[in-house]
């Protein structure tokens, strides 16, 4: 195909040992570790939901201080928001809305980040959701940190 190993995750935004661990063997192993002949392998958590185009599971890794931190991952390999088909946008939010109304979610938010992950501090290079619930702010709690990109110099 062409001379430089394609990898298929970024060890710069891994934020715990274990997800470095387990990247480091993705890496070696040169595969994406969401496309479905590999994701038990990798994933630690069990799949939760799915439909005909998405799986919904648990971040290996939840955001520090999350009441839930779910992932929604396609089924086929892509990239960019762009390259959805009309029933993998719909289906997405039909699981989305599964999981808010099986786990009682009162308000939360939906990430994704797309595309070169050098813009966005992604750590797996193929199209996911992140559904991250916190707690409430009723007791002046520190907010929930995520990183979306990086300041412009
Ligand atoms: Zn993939």
């Amino acid at each position: 195909m062409n001379d430089t190993k394609k990898t298929y995750v970024n060890l710069k935004h891994a934020r715990t040992q274990e997800q470095i661990d387990v990247m480091q063997q993705i890496e070696k192993d040169g595969v994406c570790p969401f496309c479905m002949e590999h994701f038990l392998k990798y994933h630690p958590k069990p799949i939760l939901d799915e439909n005909e185009n998405w799986v919904a599971t648990e971040n290996m890794s939840p955001y520090e201080g999350s009441v839930h931190h779910f992932l929604f991952v396609c089924k086929r390999h892509f990239t960019m928001p762009t390259d959805m088909t009309d029933e993998e946008k719909a289906s997405l939010f039909d699981l989305i809305n599964r999981m808010i109304r099986k786990n009682n979610i009162l308000g939360g938010s939906i990430l994704i980040r797309f595309g070169d992950m050098r813009f966005t501090g992604g750590s797996v290079d193929h199209f996911h959701a992140h559904l991250i619930i916190g707690d409430t702010n009723d007791e002046k709690r520190e907010s929930l940190k995520v990183k979306v990109g990086y300041k412009k110099p």
